[in-house]
């Protein structure tokens, strides 16, 4: 377990993107939460015992949000002995991330959602704020409880369930009545338990594309947000399917694919500009990683030709390309974190306010992380993990 977090902790000449811009200002955090953001605080007494970090104008962000994260290891699609490994703990916070979403791929037989509950729960011990899709790729899907519906109002962790496949040919071809119902059970699941309650879809290269998730839009009466079709970038044609449905007010996610030239798959940079110049509206855009799980590359009869491991790191990646392409990071900063947080309503995330979590992320101008804050505890120092895995090499946290 970490050390237990100072009561008070002053971050001096913070140059804050909120992620709207507020220039250099002083965040006080107490405990687990901001306490106060403002240029020039005042000091606490110093019998108040607060620890002072001097900034220096360095960049601080919101801790990143990834909602698609293979905590247990994706995986598994060339053989067993192609399963990727659970993910460690430093691959998260050296990363940026501060709030993770866990989830089940392809492998819904050997791997289950009591495995990915128990690695959830070790990254809420170890200091990060995470969650749980229930369920895999296939229909029907394995959960906890004997129901999607179940899980989500029973288990804190649950906030929908993922990733459901479609459109390709590792899915089980769920039929529309098929995913309506899921919908459904995602639907009302939330609104019993106080949850988002979404759907989130794994989109496949099938020329199908996004055809059952406008079936569900036009013929039943679950709302659009209930619905995240994810990996959207992964061929041209479903994109532009995906940046018309999106203008409409579906939630769109952006897989951040680590750059390969073979593939055809829109870079996530280049999908993000396309739909910043289109004008549609950002609020439901987001970006996750897919970090963990296996990318594999299939010739034409569906045979792995190469498997590459996905990385939360590409996130903090694609934003720099887009930083560095001139684009202000209050327009592409809120893809993942305030977008992802209020879709998913986790609250107290995705923001630095008064009365946030204290999930902090400083980064150099090249968006390489410096030091990172999750609920308060330090955790990334200087550009090193402070807090490692107990299984990860440099010790135990
Ligand atoms: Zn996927």
């Amino acid at each position: 377990m970490p050390a237990a977090i100072p009561s008070l902790q002053l971050l001096r000449n913070a140059r804050l993107y909120a992620p709207d811009p507020r220039g250099v200002v002083d965040v006080l955090i107490a405990g687990e939460r901001i306490a106060a953001v403002g240029r020039d605080l005042e000091s606490p007494p110093k019998s108040w015992g607060c620890t002072v970090h001097e900034l220096d104008g360095a960049l601080v962000l919101p801790g990143l949000v990834d909602a698609h994260v293979h905590l247990s290891g994706g995986g598994g699609e060339s053989g067993p002995e192609t399963r990727v490994p659970p993910l460690q703990f430093t691959q998260l916070t050296m990363a940026g991330v501060t709030s993770v979403v866990g989830l089940l791929g392809t492998d819904g037989t050997t791997r289950h959602p009591a495995e990915l509950l128990a690695a959830t729960r070790a990254m809420q011990r170890l200091g990060l704020s995470a969650w749980m899709w229930t369920g895999a790729y296939p229909v029907p899907t394995p959960t906890l409880t004997g129901s999607v519906r179940g899980d989500i109002v029973t288990v804190e962790q649950v906030i929908g369930a993922g990733e459901i496949a479609i459109s390709d040919h590792r899915s089980s071809q769920p039929t529309f009545d098929e995913l309506a119902r899921l919908a459904a059970e995602c639907h009302v699941g939330g609104l019993l338990a106080g949850k988002a309650g979404v759907l989130h879809l794994h989109l496949g290269d099938g020329r199908r594309g996004l055809e059952l998730v406008r079936r569900i839009l036009l013929e039943t009466e679950i709302p659009a947000r209930v619905l995240q079709p994810t990996h959207c970038n992964r061929n041209a044609s479903l994109w532009v399917e995906a940046m018309e449905l999106g203008g409409r007010g579906l939630p769109v996610d952006i897989t951040a694919f680590p750059p390969d030239d073979d593939d055809e798959a829109l870079p996530a940079a280049v999908a993000v500009a396309q739909w910043l110049d289109a004008g549609t509206p950002t609020d439901r855009l987001t970006l996750s990683s897919d970090g963990g799980g296996c990318l594999p590359v299939w010739d034409r009869d569906g045979q792995m030709v190469r498997m590459d491991v996905g990385s939360s790191h590409t996130l903090l990646q694609t934003l720099g390309v887009l930083y560095a392409a001139g684009r202000p990071l209050e327009a592409i900063l809120p893809l993942c974190t305030r977008n992802v947080a209020r879709q998913l309503r986790l609250r107290g995330k995705g923001e630095v306010a008064v009365g946030a979590d204290a999930d902090l992320l400083v980064v150099d101008d090249a968006l390489t992380v410096r030091a990172l804050w999750a609920r308060g505890r330090q955790l990334v120092t200087d550009g090193a993990a402070l807090v490692r895995g107990p299984f990860e090499s440099g010790g135990a946290a």
